[in-house]
């Protein structure tokens, strides 16, 4: 079975988190504030980062931190992972799901447009496989429109936009370190952001709104007299998962980055020449690291290629399902034509760190073979 998708691990990780169990000290300590200090030099020392248990729990903790609740409204689009949209409804605001560009799949800011109003509280532009689009043009909107931006960066661990790593610049970023992401920490996510207020309160909430808590954890304490403000949560990271996390940073740039860049380019140039298939269109192919690569094919042949696929031992995934066709978010009348369209035709490929250029060669053949046959 070549696998759509699967984690990273060697003996290192395995040794990194003997040392923590040896230690015994499993909850949020000191390998939670070195992953924080070793992720915030990755990114360039400008940023404030804070780490938690998942990359939900990161949206959350951002958009809460950023001041969205109750009667807010959060622009971003329907074609996501369901956590991004879930993140927002936990904070009693609403996801307001918009249409995509039907070349890249990425928010579109025309439709976005349609859906400003006085309860827009902030815009999340989801990074879907990788490529962050026209971040310029999304951060020029949300000052005309005084919007905090949570970019949804959970696919885009370690890319560039303009030369810059994504989370380096900018408002906020969100990263999920789940065990199939670009690094990951078994668990995990994190949030950065140049505003230390906003990463300092979110170091409160992720620890049940405990007032500088997080500090006396890293020197393995806690506090026992304390105050708390604000409805907080226990989303903080452990040092099992950070642990995990700080060898996968460790691996990223020489080990992970070039061979996830390597195959999206191999599958790019061997795909674009069979007739029937569509790719997204990319910046800069060079400066994304792909976290998944999905294909577009016409509506009609999705679910056969799929089957013949999955026969052939080759696992493929649809991302996404658009949220807006959920119950829980449906709006009566609505529809988002471009999302939905794309819905029908897309089907993602296998692309992990594990995979060999051969056997992404082996895949571009079914495909063909596919194609040629049902044409
Ligand atoms: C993975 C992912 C998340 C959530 O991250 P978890 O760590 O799984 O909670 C959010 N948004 C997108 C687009 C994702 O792919």
């Amino acid at each position: 079975m070549i696998r759509l998708s699967k984690c990273a691990v060697s003996e290192k990780e395995i040794a990194a988190v003997n040392s923590v169990l040896n230690n015994e000290y499993l909850g949020m300590g000191p390998e939670v504030q070195a992953f924080e200090q070793e992720l915030q030099s990755f990114l360039g020392g400008q940023v404030g980062v804070a780490c938690v248990c998942n990359g939900t729990a990161a949206l959350q903790l951002a958009l809460q931190a950023a001041g969205v609740g109750t009667g807010d409204e959060v622009l971003l689009p329907t074609l996501t992972y369901l956590a991004s949209f879930q993140a927002v409804s936990a904070l009693g605001a609403t996801p307001v799901a918009c249409d995509v560009n039907e070349a890249d799949g990425l928010l579109s800011l025309q439709e976005a447009e349609k859906c400003v109003n006085q309860r827009s509280k902030a815009i999340m532009p989801v990074h879907y496989t990788g490529n962050a689009g026209d971040l310029t043009a999304v951060y020029g909107f949300a000052k005309k429109y005084n919007l905090r931006v949570i970019e949804d960066a959970a696919h885009a661990f370690g890319g560039l936009y303009q030369d810059k790593l994504i989370g380096s610049f900018g408002d906020i970023a969100c990263f999920s370190f789940d065990g199939i992401k670009n690094i990951t920490s078994g668990e995990g996510g994190a949030i950065v952001s140049s505003d230390q207020a906003l990463i300092s309160k979110i170091k409160d909430l992720r620890l049940l709104g405990v007032e500088k808590d997080s500090e006396q954890r890293y020197v393995k304490q806690r506090s026992w007299d304390f105050d708390v403000k604000a409805q907080g949560w226990r989303y903080h990271m452990s040092d099992i998962m950070a642990a995990i996390g700080r060898v996968q940073l460790r691996r990223f740039s020489d080990e992970f980055a070039p061979q996830r860049i390597a195959l999206m380019n191999h599958y790019r140039e061997s795909l674009a020449v069979i007739d029937g298939i569509k790719l997204f269109s990319i910046g800069d192919k060079n400066k994304i690291v792909p976290h998944i690569m999905p294909i577009k094919v016409a509506a009609s042949q999705r679910d056969a290629l799929r089957e013949y696929l999955l026969q052939k031992e080759v696992q493929v995934g649809i991302h996404y399902k658009p949220n807006h066709l959920l119950t829980k978010y449906a709006k009566p009348g609505l529809t988002l034509p471009i999302a939905e369209k794309l819905y029908a035709g897309i089907l993602t490929l296998p692309l992990h760190v594990d995979l060999t250029l051969a056997q992404a060669d082996e895949v571009v053949g079914y495909i063909k073979k596919f194609m040629e046959v049902s044409s």
